[in-house]
C-alpha cells in the first residue's frame, strides 16, 4: 500500500479545470518536489492534500484512507499532513511560543506544560528558541519562517507540505529556512515541497515533478529534471529558472 496516493485527482474552478488527471505515489519517508510555471495548479494540488481545498472526481488516500471522506475528521488531517505557506500565517496577536503551543492544546488536548516544552525543543531544532516570547512582527522573515515550521510539526504530523516557503523571504534568509527543511528530510519525514530552490531538489529531493496547466508533465530523479529533461515546457522552465 501506498503511504500517500493521488488518483485520477481533478479539480475545478468554476468553468477552469486546475487540476488535469493527476496520478502520484509517494512513499513514506520520500521528498518530492513540485515545480512549475506560476498558475500552474502548484498550490491548488497541494492544498487539497490537507483538505484546505476539495477535489472534484478523483481520490487522495493516505494511509490507505480516502482523506475526502465525509467520515474524516478534518483537525486531526491537518495535524496528520501539516503545511507551510509562502506568507508564514502567524498569528499576529499571539507570541512565537503561543503562537506554536495553541493547537496542540486545543486539537490535541496536550497540557500547557508539555505543549510548552515540545515548543521550545522545537524552537531550539529551528535555531530560535531566545525568540520564544516575541511576537511574530518583533522577528525577521526567516525567523517567522521557522516559527510557522515548528509550528506545523508541534501537531507530530506524518507528512509535511511546504508552498514555496522561502519565496517571500529577502536572499540572506533563505538558506536558514532550507537548512530546516534539509534537516527534516535527514531526520526521514515525508515532504512534498513546492518551491523553485533548485540546490534543494538537486540536494534532497528524491524526485522532481513538473506542473503545468493543471498536469503533470514530467517526473523523474532530480538528475533526470536537471540533467535530461524530455519535455520542451520543461527544458524552456529551467532555462528561465536556472
Ligand atoms: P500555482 O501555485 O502553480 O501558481 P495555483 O494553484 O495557485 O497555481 O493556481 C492555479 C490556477 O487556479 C491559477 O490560474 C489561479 O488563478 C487559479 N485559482 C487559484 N485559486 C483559485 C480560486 N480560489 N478560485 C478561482 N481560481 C483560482
Ligand atoms: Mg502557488
Amino acid at each position: 500500500m501506498a503511504y500517500l496516493e493521488l488518483r485520477n485527482v481533478n479539480k475545478w474552478f468554476g468553468d477552469f479545470h486546475v487540476l488535469k488527471n493527476i496520478n502520484e505515489t509517494i512513499e513514506k519517508g520520500e521528498v518530492l518536489v513540485i515545480c512549475g510555471p506560476s498558475g500552474s495548479g502548484k498550490s491548488t494540488l497541494i492544498r487539497c492534500i490537507n483538505r484546505l481545498e476539495e477535489i472534484d472526481r478523483g481520490e487522495i488516500l493516505f494511509e490507505g484512507k480516502n482523506i475526502h471522506d465525509k467520515s474524516v475528521d478534518i483537525n486531526n488531517l491537518r495535524a496528520e499532513i501539516g503545511i507551510v505557506f509562502q506568507q508564514f500565517n502567524l498569528y499576529p496577536h499571539l507570541t512565537v511560543l503561543k503562537n506554536i503551543t495553541l493547537a496542540p492544546i486545543k486539537v490535541r488536548k496536550m497540557p500547557k506544560d508539555e505543549a510548552e516544552n515540545i515548543a521550545l525543543e522545537l524552537l531550539e531544532r529551528v535555531g530560535i528558541k531566545d525568540q520564544a516570547h516575541k511576537y511574530p512582527a518583533e522577528l525577521s522573515g526567516g525567523q517567522q519562517q521557522r516559527v510557522a515550521i515548528a509550528r506545523a510539526l508541534a501537531m507530530k504530523p506524518k507528512v509535511m507540505l511546504f508552498d514555496e516557503p522561502t519565496s517571500a523571504l529577502d536572499p540572506e534568509m533563505i538558506n536558514e529556512v532550507l537548512n530546516v527543511m534539509k534537516d527534516l528530510a535527514r531526520d526521514g519525514m515525508t515532504m512534498l515541497c513546492v518551491t523553485h530552490e533548485m540546490g534543494f531538489a538537486r540536494e534532497v529531493a528524491d524526485r522532481v515533478i513538473f506542473m503545468d496547466g493543471g498536469e503533470i508533465l514530467e517526473r523523474g530523479t532530480p538528475e533526470h529534471f536537471f540533467t535530461n529533461p524530455t519535455h520542451e515546457r520543461t527544458k524552456a522552465f529551467l532555462k528561465e529558472i536556472l
